[in-house]
């Protein structure tokens, strides 16, 4: 047990065993200078061997009742800490004998109180973050549903009103009201499937494929829908190997016909989409262009916000609910890949993502 007994923080840099020592050593020198007064003064004879007796008597009957004393003041003291800072109920494992007397115990303590107060500084802020983002979304999400309500509300106390009497009105609200019912469905589904994805519950089933094949089969889905817009689904000219990736073919399947599908939405008749691959070291690239309305520069950051809508009635027209590139966002990010847009107003927009290569 080395003391430091030449720096001017004496005190403050021993440990508790040592502090004990000094204790013993101050109160044994006190002692033993006391009796060797009395007995200068005459008061009684003392020899030398009964001064060095005496000394190292009080000296470990000190020592001991110092180290046992502070060893149960620090215990109590530490256990009230610990209490606080440990969450889960604190075992009979920490009793006053696991005080190590030999260690900075308090300088450790000082260490975990810290520590955890930063740990709960960042929960805290964490959790101030996460009622923004509910209250925000929350927010939205009756925004959204609130114009199909209204609009199915309207359509149906309408009908009872009496236009139900007339059998075209009839026919015309009520396929309103379903055409409202749709969207309200296709918002629900996509908000369970950000649920999903942020909740982290889409667990991913990783696969080898070619994204070619998938490209190919998101064109045959979507070949409808292009025809009655006129649009022409193309590969880029040597684009018609195969490329091998390594992901989750379903998500991948949802993100192209999102990314494939918006290309139809916001182009005019007789546009073009083409899809693109590029082998790079470790991924593949592959990219969605259109020769579509484009995206203004200002609101390209905000294009895989959930609910952001760059034309609202083009996409609400559309059925777009809002929430479709998110979703692709979030596939993408999942798979730990990334995803960026490049778009000029009136010339058309390029939507690429990363895939790993198989
Ligand atoms: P939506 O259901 O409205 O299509 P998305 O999340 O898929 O929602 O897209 C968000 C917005 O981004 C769209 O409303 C649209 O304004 C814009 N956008 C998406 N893809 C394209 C594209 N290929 N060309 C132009 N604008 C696009």
């Amino acid at each position: 047990m080395a003391i430091n007994l030449n720096s001017d923080s004496m005190y403050k840099n021993q440990t508790p065993g040592q502090l004990s020592l000094i204790a013993a050593l101050t109160s044994a020198a006190s002692i033993t200078m006391v009796v060797v007064l009395l007995s200068l003064f005459g008061l009684f004879t003392v020899s030398f061997e009964g001064i060095t007796l005496l000394f190292l008597m009080v000296l470990v009957i000190d020592f001991y009742a110092n180290y046992y004393f502070v060893r149960h003041y620090l215990y109590r003291k530490i256990k009230l800490i610990y209490k606080v800072i440990h969450r889960h109920k604190m075992s009979g494992e920490f009793t006053s004998e696991k005080v190590d007397m030999d260690r900075h115990i308090l300088s450790d303590v000082e260490r975990e109180v810290d520590e955890w107060a930063e740990k709960n500084a960042r929960e805290y802020e964490e959790m101030e973050k996460m009622a923004v983002y509910r209250r925000r979304f929350i927010g939205d999400v009756s925004h959204e549903l609130k114009t199909p309500i209204f609009n199915i509300q309207g359509f149906i106390y309408t009908l009872l009103d009496g236009a139900m009497d007339d059998p075209e009105v009839r026919t015309q609200y009520l396929n309103r009201a379903a055409k409202n019912v749709d969207r309200l469905q296709a918002i629900v589904e996509d908000l369970e499937t950000i649920n999903k994805l942020e909740a982290g519950q889409m667990a991913l089933e990783l696969t080898e494929f070619d994204i070619h094949d998938l490209a190919n089969d998101v064109f045959s889905d979507l070949e409808m829908r292009a025809n009655d817009r006129k649009i022409k689904l193309i590969f880029k000219e040597g684009a018609d190997q195969h490329y091998n990736v390594r992901a989750d073919k379903e998500s991948i399947h949802q993100v192209m016909v999102n990314l494939v599908y918006n290309s139809i939405k916001y182009s005019q008749e007789g546009g073009t989409t083409k899809v693109s691959f590029y082998d790079m070291e470790t991924y593949i690239l592959v990219e969605i262009s259109d020769s579509g309305v484009g995206i203004p520069d200002e609101h390209l950051p905000h294009v895989f916000d959930r609910f952001y809508r760059v034309d609202k009635s083009r996409s609400r027209d559309a059925g777009g609910t809002g929430l479709g590139l998110s979703i692709v966002k979030h596939i993408i990010e999942a798979h730990k890949q990334t995803i960026n847009v490049r778009s000029t107003p009136g010339q058309g927009s390029t939507f690429g993502f990363t895939l790993e290569k198989a």
